[in-house]
């Protein structure tokens, strides 16, 4: 509720003193009224009690005033008085009584004997006369009446015994103002006689009390009703009534008013009215007083109280408790306020509790939220995003749910799902056996979980390999199986391929060196004793200048047709391989005895015969002469090796004029120089180890994260005693084959090690990479052999890194794995060179924890160009990805290759592009790609 603005504030105390004001007001005023009203009651019924007692005292007074007369009458000497002359004046009693206007003697029949008369005597009405005197004659005993003509008189008859025993009657007439005016003195109240208002023969204080009649009449009217009136006139208050005068007194309808001021009773009550006021508003200011002072700390706890309140609502627990600490000290006499107090500090201290509750809750809810968002988002990903088949099936098959990719990989619409059973989605298993066969377990409730590699064929015939794991789920409906499929289609694809790779050349779809090496070696063992056996090695003439000229496109085309070539050359059972760049090796087994074949391959086996063909080029066809080696089993060596490498020895040993044509070893009894040659350069390799004239050339290797050489590889070169730079191509196959490498090997790895010192010791911190060779790297003492190097050079291991053949490595699985772990000890890197050629290797690749993988130049060298290459090393730079390996590409030799594999997610670059090897003063350590 929010207050307008026409409310005003009024404080409680104000109200509270009002309304204690008002009740008190109420209470004295009508009690003071009451009292009032009971005090003019009182004093109006006094006056009239007092009245009555006027009228009472009024009538015996002058009941008493005329016994005085009629005695004073009776005293009179009658005989002495009828004796006195008449002339001689008033009798004594009349002189005695000035009041006595007249008197008369009169016999007891009536007769009038003698009188006397004042001046101003009024005689009374005959009649009058008559009646008293009447009444005197039946009952001897005194008759007075009261009559009035302009003024009141009372006339008396009295019988009287003279001395001499007459009887005689004696009238006396007397003024009755005397009387009126003695009441006057006797009662303080006035009193008037007349028939009315108007005609008012005689009152006390005669002007103030005919004004007042007169008053009075207009006012109540009161002078012929009985009731006696009490009311303010001019004069004051004034009680009065108008009354018939008692007609034993007088003689005529007279009406007596009496009437006296009441002021005085009227004061009084008018001054305790006074009283009671001053003492009621005494009594009010004190009740106010007092109940202001007994409410005043109340009131005010009650006001701050007021004023604390809202505080709860801005939550400011702290101030409202500074602002009730004061009225909450301990008392000993708790009221309803300081509980209230004690009650508003719980809540405060309840809603404070409760709002830090709250403001926890709200917090640990958000976070909830949060995290249920991410968790929700997350689910979404994987159950939407991911290449993950989620499918929920009842168990009789029929599916409930299928997931997006599902759907995608299923070519079902949402709406399909519900219709299809989980046999129409997963592909029944090589043996025929459905998913739900291979469920059984799962279902009869043997097992909680169960795991299958099965198919999901697309509608349109497209097939996803998926590995599965299926669960059993209870929902609160019914039993429900839960599978979740990883689509491992494009891993199967890539293995298939690389599987097929690992034994075949890429781009001729013939054996690699390799295979052809293992499957010639076991044709051998199985045909050598029943079919003639042969080795033929192809080479195509100006190959590297074919490529220089018409591109590497063309190059492979061009390695595409020889193969073709080669192929339908030989009708015989073969096996052909790529065994080198533009090289390539067919094992014909012949068998003599059939003829058709032997007849056909007869056309080539012949010494000199020309091999050509020609390749189509646009608009155009080049020649391409293919040069021929022949080596024959056992004549010309004994195993695949042997016949291979003399065959070698023969193509480099051919004179040009052999070129282009087939070429029997035994026919070039040249081989033997060129055996003479290899003794010759294991001489000249164990006289420039003597002469300590190996030298190091090194090449950057680039890190693409950092953007700066990192790393660099050490690259031997031997110097010929006449100056020249040998590359290890000329030497090292010898070296090897003579058992020299080890040398070599310990050589190089000295001088990497004193080259890391020196770059340490110049603040240069590289990794330097060093070949080295299985043979020297399986050596029992290798490892000890480093340790003293390391020693001895003071280089730091953790800069090491060894680059093994791949092949050579896994040639000795166990070997390699123990070794790794040696060098892994000594924080020695490990980096696997030449990555790829091989591929059988491939999968060993997770079992050895080498810490590179150096992709070979022969993928890396045309990738600008070559789709199949991108692939190969996108698959392989994925798969090392995944291992947790590190990618080095080498032989990159321009930028589009560089930013192709920075793009592809390769870590580092080696090759030409970045810089050729040097000797280590030459290095520009400092180089930075171009970027686009
Ligand atoms: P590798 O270890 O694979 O070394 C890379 C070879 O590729 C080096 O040849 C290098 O000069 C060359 N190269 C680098 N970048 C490019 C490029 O962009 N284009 C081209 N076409 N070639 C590039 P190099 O120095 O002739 O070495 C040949 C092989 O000899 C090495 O291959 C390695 O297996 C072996 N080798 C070299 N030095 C040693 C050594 O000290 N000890 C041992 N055991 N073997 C060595
Ligand atoms: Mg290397
Ligand atoms: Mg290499």
């Amino acid at each position: 509720m929010t207050r307008t603005n026409a409310q005003v504030h009024l404080s409680l105390q104000t109200k509270l003193s009002f309304i204690v004001t008002l009740i008190m007001a109420l209470a004295l005023a009508s009690n003071i009224s009451i009292d009032y009203l009971n005090s003019l009651k009182t004093t109006e019924e006094a006056g009239f009690k007092k009245l009555d007692t006027q009228f009472a005292i009024f009538e015996q007074f002058t009941e008493r005033s005329t016994e005085l007369f009629e005695q004073e009458l009776n005293q009179i000497p009658v005989e002495l008085y009828l004796k006195t002359p008449r002339s001689s004046g008033l009798p004594k009693a009349l002189s005695v009584n000035p009041n006595i206007s007249e008197l008369r003697i009169l016999d007891f029949n009536g007769k009038e004997l003698r009188v006397w008369q004042s001046a101003n005597s009024t005689s009374a009405p005959k009649v009058l006369q008559q009646q008293l005197i009447n009444k005197v004659r039946l009952e001897p005993k005194p008759a007075s009446r009261i009559f009035c003509e302009s003024q009141c008189y009372q006339t008396s008859f009295t019988p009287v015994i003279a001395d001499s025993g007459r009887p005689y009657i004696v009238n006396g007439i007397r003024d009755l103002s005397p009387v009126l005016l003695a009441f006057n003195t006797l009662t303080n109240s006035d009193a008037a006689l007349g028939n009315s208002p108007s005609r008012l023969f005689i009152a006390t204080n005669a002007g103030r009390t005919k004004s007042l009649i007169n008053e009075l009449e207009k006012k109540t009217a009161f002078f012929h009703s009985d009731a006696p009136v009490y009311t303010n006139t001019s004069q004051g208050t004034t009680v009065a009534a108008s009354r018939p005068l008692n007609d034993t007194l007088s003689h005529s309808a007279l009406q007596l008013v009496l009437l006296f001021d009441d002021r005085d009773a009227q004061a009084s009550i008018q001054s305790s009215l006074k009283n009671s006021l001053v003492s009621a508003g005494v009594a009010l200011l004190l009740t106010v007083l007092m109940t202001y002072l007994a409410l005043r700390r109340a009131l005010l706890k009650l006001v701050n109280l007021s004023n604390a309140i809202p505080m709860l609502s801005d939550s400011s627990y702290d101030r409202l408790r500074d602002s009730l600490a004061k009225y909450t000290k301990q008392t000993r006499y708790n009221d309803e306020i300081d509980q209230l107090n004690y009650t508003v500090l719980d809540v405060a201290d309840a809603l404070e509790e409760m709002e830090g509750s709250v403001a926890t809750h709200r917090q640990e809810l958000l976070h909830t939220i949060a995290e249920l968002k991410e968790t929700q988002e997350f689910n979404n990903a994987l159950v939407n995003d991911s290449p993950l088949v989620i499918a929920a099936f009842r168990l009789n098959g029929q599916m409930i749910q299928l997931n997006d990719y599902g759907r995608k990989l299923a070519g079902w619409e949402k709406s399909d799902v519900e219709n299809r059973s989980v046999v129409d989605l997963i592909l029944p298993d090589p043996i025929g056996h459905t998913i739900l066969d291979n469920l059984k377990p799962l279902i009869s409730g043997r097992e909680t979980r169960a795991q299958s590699e099965q198919l999901i064929r697309n509608e349109k015939g497209s097939v996803s390999y998926l590995t599965w794991i299926h669960a059993k789920v209870a929902t609160r409906s019914e039993p429900m199986i839960l599978s979740v499929g990883l689509d491992v289609t494009e891993r199967r694809r890539t293995e298939n391929r690389l599987r097929w790779l690992s034994k075949h050349d890429a781009i001729t779809d013939l054996l690699n060196r390799e295979a052809f090496h293992t499957e010639a070696t076991q044709l051998i063992e199985q045909y050598r004793d029943t079919h003639t056996i042969e080795l033929m090695m192809f080479d195509i003439d100006k190959f590297s200048s074919y490529n220089d000229m018409y591109g590497f496109q063309h190059g492979d085309n061009m390695l595409r047709e020889t193969a073709r070539f080669i192929e339908r050359l030989i009708a015989c059972h073969t096996i052909i391989g790529r065994t080198g760049t533009n090289e390539f090796s067919a094992l014909l087994i012949i068998d003599e005895d059939d003829t058709t074949t032997a007849e056909k391959d007869k056309v080539f086996r012949v010494d000199g015969h020309a091999l050509r063909f020609y390749s189509a080029l646009e608009n155009d066809a080049i020649e391409v002469n293919i040069t021929a080696v022949v080596a024959r089993h056992q004549e010309d060596g004994e195993t695949v090796d042997d016949m291979l490498s003399n065959c070698a020895a023969t193509l480099r040993a051919l004179k040009p004029i052999d070129r282009g044509k087939v070429n029997y070893i035994s026919s070039q009894v040249d081989n033997r120089a060129a055996r003479q040659e290899k003794v010759q350069m294991h001489d000249s390799i164990v006289k420039a180890l003597a002469e300590d004239r190996f030298v190091l050339y090194f090449q950057p290797i680039y890190n693409l994260d950092r953007n700066r050489i990192t790393h660099c590889e050490c690259l031997v070169r031997m110097q010929t005693e006449d100056g020249r730079i040998l590359a290890p191509v000329s030497f090292l196959d010898i070296a090897k084959a003579s058992g020299l490498m080890p040398r070599i090997d310990y050589l190089v790895l000295k001088m990497a090690l004193m080259q890391l010192r020196v770059w340490a010791d110049n603040n240069i911190h590289l990794k330097l990479s060093v070949n080295i060779t299985a043979d020297t790297f399986e050596s029992d003492r290798f490892i000890k052999q480093l340790q003293q190097l390391l020693t001895d050079t003071g280089a730091n291991s953790g800069q090491l890194i060894f680059e093994v053949v791949e092949t050579e490595a896994i040639n000795n699985l166990e070997n390699a794995k123990a070794l790794c772990k040696k060098l892994d000890a000594l924080d020695v890197q490990i980096a696997f060179d030449d990555f790829g050629i091989g591929f059988t290797s491939f999968e060993y690749l997770r079992d050895l924890p080498v810490d590179f993988i150096k992709i070979d130049q022969s993928f890396i060298r045309y990738i600008y160009k070559r789709k199949s290459d991108q692939l190969l090393v996108k698959s392989m730079v994925d798969m090392a990805q995944a291992l947790g390996k590190k990618v080095i590409a080498e032989g990159v030799e321009d930028q589009g290759s560089a930013e192709l594999l920075r793009e592809m997610g390769v870590h580092y670059l080696q090759g030409y592009y970045i810089s050729k090897p040097c000797k280590a003063s030459r290095l520009d350590l400092n180089y930075t790609l171009p970027t686009i």
